[in-house]
């Protein structure tokens, strides 16, 4: 095992250069942390997507590139010497502008994974820099040489063997000389096209990192102060969270609590890494751990909230009494590669929903061939304006008399899907999205308050 820590820095925490110097402050605090993971600067990634989804209206166009300069140039301005650093963020802005007018003519997944890619390869320049005018010997790392992954683009699954054998022979011994700084949300193909791995992907890159260096322990850094009872940004009086097992943690990823990748225990429990989620404007107001062990395991630990959910409703009056028919649902759902999430079933209908998006954004669809072939067995009706609410605890199915309490609290909510029982950490069932952040505050003023 490695003997250093690992911390990734979300885009707020590395949004301009007070931000980025209290980042460097953190790094500076802490000697065992040599890893350092980061995202595009705040707001950049969500303008190269939509460049990337392809604008063909000129100005529209230059307008957004100009947005993305100057977020980079405001950093850049506050460097003592830029010069080098100045000329790395220009060529990449270079490729930006090319790759934007190649996707206002065709757009495309792979095309947009390598435009996407530049704001991490920019925000890490920035950083590096910065960081080596306060001292420290930081060096910056390109992740593509390291983290494989296959070629779905725009939500790439990692190739754990081939990142660990290249992490350990390229990012260890460079961590025993450096602090390295690095991308989170990029990795490479074979073939060495850029991919990525799906929006809020950084947390995942990061945890994937800390697998393969084998780190010691795992940093989140975001905009807030650990893990809350449920978004703070939803319900003002939520609280954090000082401690959390990783099954509940992960559930909440899972269900959609923005905090963490849906992912990014994954490799962590793998390895059993420990993480700390803590915010790196209030480093000191201390965070969340997330361990195997906890002291305290509450019925009821936190709500998550995750919208642009589409159902599907598949019926058939075949499905009566009769057998092979989910089979041959899912059957057709593999065969074109889409992941369920949820599923509730009567008797002659199904319901499900449809696993999330990737770095293009928006609601999963539904593809024209998977419906058609769906509609030669069975009507297929699509719902979207949907979210997902979840409840998650501990020993929920074995519990008494609580779901009364729930669905009390929203007697005046139109519940759909709902799915309790399978899980002892979770009860979840979707709402229309405009009634869900009120269904949050409800539940979280009566279960947590
Ligand atoms: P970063 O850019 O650091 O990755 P994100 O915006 O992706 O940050 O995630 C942090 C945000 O997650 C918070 O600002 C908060 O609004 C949201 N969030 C959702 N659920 C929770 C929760 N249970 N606890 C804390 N924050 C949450
Ligand atoms: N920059 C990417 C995004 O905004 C990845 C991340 O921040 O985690 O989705
Ligand atoms: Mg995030």
């Amino acid at each position: 095992m490695s003997n250093f820590n690992v911390a990734k820095f979300g885009g707020t925490s590395v949004a301009n250069f007070e931000a980025m110097s209290r980042c460097a402050a953190i790094v500076e605090q802490r000697p065992n942390t040599r890893l350092v993971v980061i995202s595009a600067c705040s707001g950049v990634t969500n303008l190269l997507v939509e460049l990337a989804n392809g604008v063909s209206d000129n100005d529209h166009r230059s307008q957004l590139l100009t947005q993305l300069a100057t977020i980079h140039e405001n950093v850049l301005s506050q460097l003592s010497d830029a010069t080098k650093t100045a000329s790395d963020i220009y060529e990449i802005l270079d490729t930006v502008t090319s790759l934007a007018e190649a996707a206002s003519i065709q757009p495309s997944k792979k095309l947009t994974d390598h435009l996407v890619a530049c704001g991490e390869l920019m925000s890490t320049h920035l950083l590096t820099k910065l960081m080596q005018e306060r001292g420290i010997n930081a060096h910056r790392f390109d992740i593509r040489e390291v983290l494989r992954t296959n070629s779905t683009f725009g939500k790439a699954e990692p190739e754990l063997d081939t990142i660990f054998s290249l992490a350990q022979s390229r990012l260890v011994p460079l961590c025993q000389e450096h602090i390295v700084i690095t991308q989170g949300f990029i990795g490479s193909d074979e073939q060495g096209n850029t991919t990525t791995l799906g929006r809020g992907g950084s947390d995942y890159s990061a945890a994937l990192i800390a697998e393969a260096v084998e780190a010691k322990g795992l940093e989140i850094w975001t905009d807030v102060p650990g893990i809350y009872t449920t978004d703070p940004r939803i319900a003002p009086k939520a609280t954090p969270i000082a401690e959390i097992s990783f099954s509940e943690a992960s559930e909440m990823a899972n269900f959609g609590a923005k905090i963490l990748h849906p992912s990014t225990l994954v490799p962590a429990l793998r390895h059993e890494i420990p993480v700390f989620v803590g915010s790196s404007k209030q480093p000191e107001l201390g965070g969340t751990w997330i361990r195997h062990q906890v002291e305290d395991s509450p019925l009821f630990r936190a709500l998550a909230l995750r919208c642009n959910q589409t159902m599907v409703t598949l019926r058939s009056a075949r499905m009566f009494h009769a057998y092979g028919f989910l089979a041959k649902v899912f059957e057709i759902l593999a065969k074109h590669k889409i992941s369920v999430d949820l599923i509730t079933t009567s008797e002659i209908s199904v319901s499900l929903t449809l696993d999330q998006t990737d770095t293009t954004g928006g609601a999963p669809q539904l593809p024209q061939e998977a419906r058609a072939e769906l509609e030669e067995l069975c009507s297929v009706e699509v719902e979207h304006n949907l979210c997902l609410v979840a409840l998650i605890g501990n020993k929920m199915s074995e519990s008494k008399g609580y779901a009364k309490h729930v669905f009390g609290t929203l007697e005046d909510f139109n519940l759909r899907m709902i799915c309790y029982g399978a899980s002892p950490h979770n009860l979840c069932f979707l709402v229309n999205e405009a009634d869900s952040k009120l269904a949050i505050q409800r539940l979280h003023n009566q279960l947590f308050e």
